[in-house]
């Protein structure tokens, strides 16, 4: 079985540094076979969301696996239109209750939508009551982080941000690295819907290892230090994806990829507080 390296975070838990995301996983069977069918490929760490409305068909997969608890790092994430204080005591309360776990490895705001401050200090409480082993972020820009770290105690241990080759996110990986918060990489593909998986350079990178322009993004990842949890439903893509510890990107090779940055997200901006007001009014059961 493949030997996923953990990450330690800055409060000495450990983290497999790859893992699957089960965003867009919506209809159950498609998730129940895609999560044991990861399980079996070696996969270890989930990351979902309450906003992905599959956390109760997580915590029965992960009944069903038999896997020992303590084998498994299950991350949830508490949504916008949840923020506050007691909104966030509630909203993980419900988390915990779909997921029907003792405590859950890794807790994180999911975007920086007002009220961060009072959801964190939430989060504080249930992590120093050992219900969440680690909290963090997720779609912080360093203004934000520095904004919360200068109103509360305990210093995020992830910041989980949209980070592929053509948006590599080398300012805030800057930061990151600097505060001791360690980088999660979503759409780590690109959400695997652009030109990503055609470019000349990836394409010519993936043909000199023998693998997938996938395995070689992903890779890129992996010797960047970011931990990743790319999204598959197929057996064949999830058994591929993982299959990125048997090779190494040379330095010109990685050289090559920090290249093809192009300053474009693919997806919503952080600081868009239009997408940030919108969403907190979608609330979820
Ligand atoms: P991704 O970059 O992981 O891309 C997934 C898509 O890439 C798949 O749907 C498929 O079309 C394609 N793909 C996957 N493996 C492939 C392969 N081997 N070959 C060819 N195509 C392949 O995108 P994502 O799902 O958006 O991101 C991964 C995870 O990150 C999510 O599932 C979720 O857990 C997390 N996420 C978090 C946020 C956030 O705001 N915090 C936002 C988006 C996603």
């Amino acid at each position: 079985m493949t030997n996923i390296p953990n990450i330690k975070l800055n409060n000495d838990v450990l983290i497999p540094q790859f893992g699957l995301g089960v965003y867009k996983m919506q209809e159950k069977s498609e998730f129940m076979d895609a999560i044991n069918w990861a399980f079996e490929a070696g996969y270890r760490h989930i990351d979902t969301a309450a906003y992905y409305g599959n956390e109760e068909w997580l915590g029965q997969a992960i009944k069903e696996s038999g896997l020992a608890r303590e084998e498994l790092f299950i991350t949830s994430k508490v949504w916008n239109a949840d923020h506050g204080y007691e909104e966030t005591k509630s909203a993980f309360e419900k988390t915990m209750k779909k997921l029907d776990l003792d405590y859950l490895d890794l807790y994180l705001i999911h975007w920086p939508s007002d009220n961060y401050v009072e959801t964190w200090k939430a989060m504080e409480e249930f992590y120093k009551e050992g219900r969440i082993k680690s909290i963090g972020v997720s779609n912080f820009q360093i203004h934000h982080l520095q904004d919360l770290m200068s109103k509360t105690d305990v210093v995020p241990a992830v910041d989980q941000v949209e980070t592929h080759p053509y948006f590599q996110q080398d300012e805030l990986r800057e930061f990151l690295l600097k505060n001791n918060i360690a980088h999660e990489a979503w759409g780590p593909l690109g959400h695997g819907k652009n030109d990503l998986f055609t470019d000349p350079i990836l394409t010519k990178i993936s043909e000199s290892h023998n693998k997938t322009v996938a395995q070689v993004i992903l890779r890129w990842h992996i010797q960047r230090n970011t931990i990743v949890f790319p999204k598959s439903v197929h057996k064949e893509r999830l058994a591929q994806n993982i299959d990125i510890f048997d090779f190494e990107l040379s330095d010109e090779e990685m050289t090559e990829i920090k290249k093809l940055e192009t300053g474009k997200r693919f997806a919503a901006n952080p600081d868009d507080k239009e997408f940030l007001a919108e969403s907190a009014k979608k609330k979820i059961d």
